[in-house]
């Protein structure tokens, strides 16, 4: 697997891929590989002729108080993993490369940005945005591939991508599982045993949630309160948000329809975990193991 350190290499061998006519797809990723990063180097390796798989473990968008010392970092495996997934070339900034001593910018969407992990993540999504707007320009893919898991981050990237007339596709790949429904996460690593176990209720809540639907509930308020008692009643988890809203909008809806947006962050023990359901998106959750 090819490794690429610095920006001045990575345009060098983007400008030369486009010009013989490649395809080219960019996976942004932090690292610490699992399978839900891997399917979505399979989706653009399906989508592109050469799959560029970024690992930066960008620090502007972590807080003060969160994990940024301790997320977990491996290079090597992380190339090898990519490389086995079909990725091609891996592009692996240190950060000085990313930021100058003089870096004065940020990429700051106002409005999806408010709501949901923004809300308790100040400045979150401007690291997110700022960087992704910079790995794009440095590789100047035709698509980029973000998961469903990090549904706002998905929506707020598709926006800014949109209001900045930036040429490039952004897809969306389905949120992969562990058996028992767990979204894949770095750092689920984390987890204590008995974290790890009830960890799983996220999930569940969320499809009881779906299944409420199905059977014809339109009460918001109604369906996220089943969902909320369900996770409350674990031991070692406590809500942040957990809210139905309008996936594209990200706004509150007080009645449920295809669309809706089922979405919640929650803490297990001292891990912040993430994940969502999109009502009626049917095939829109990969399962694995
Ligand atoms: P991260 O390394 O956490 O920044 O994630 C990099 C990309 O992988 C983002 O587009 C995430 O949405 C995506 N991703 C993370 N976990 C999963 C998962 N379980 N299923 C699908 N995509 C994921």
């Amino acid at each position: 697997m090819e490794v690429v350190r610095s920006v001045a290499e990575m345009r060098k061998r983007a400008a030369e891929l486009r010009e013989a006519g490649s395809v080219v797809a960019l996976v942004p990723t932090m690292g610490a590989l699992h399978e839900g990063h891997l399917s979505l180097v399979r989706i653009a390796r399906e989508l592109a002729d050469t799959v560029v798989v970024s690992i930066f473990v960008n620090p502007a968008q972590f807080g003060p108080s969160e994990d940024l010392e301790r997320y977990p970092r491996d290079l090597d495996r992380d190339a090898a993993l990519a490389a086995e997934a079909g990725g091609d070339l891996v592009f692996a900034p240190a950060i000085g490369e990313i930021y100058s001593a003089r870096y004065d910018t940020v990429v700051h969407v106002q409005r999806l940005t408010r709501r949901l992990c923004g809300a308790f993540r100040p400045g979150h999504f401007d690291g997110v945005c700022t960087v992704v707007a910079k790995l794009l320009n440095i590789v100047r893919p035709s698509l980029a591939v973000f998961g469903q898991k990090d549904a706002q981050q998905a929506a707020v990237i598709e926006r800014m991508v949109a209001d900045l007339d930036m040429d490039v596709e952004i897809v969306r790949g389905p949120t992969v599982r562990e058996p028992d429904g767990l979204a894949m996460s770095s750092r689920n690593v984390y987890l204590s045993i008995e974290e790890r176990a009830d960890a799983a209720v996220l999930h569940e809540a969320l499809e009881l949630g779906r299944s409420l639907h199905a059977t014809g509930e339109k009460d918001a308020a109604k369906v996220v309160g089943s969902m909320r008692e369900l996770i409350e009643a674990k031991e070692t988890t406590e809500i942040q948000y957990l809210v139905a809203v309008d996936a594209a909008t990200l706004e509150d809806v007080s009645e449920l329809a295809d669309g809706t947006l089922l979405a919640t962050a929650v803490h297990v023990g001292a891990t912040r975990l993430i994940d969502n359901v999109v009502l009626d998106g049917a095939g829109e959750t990969t399962v694995h193991g």
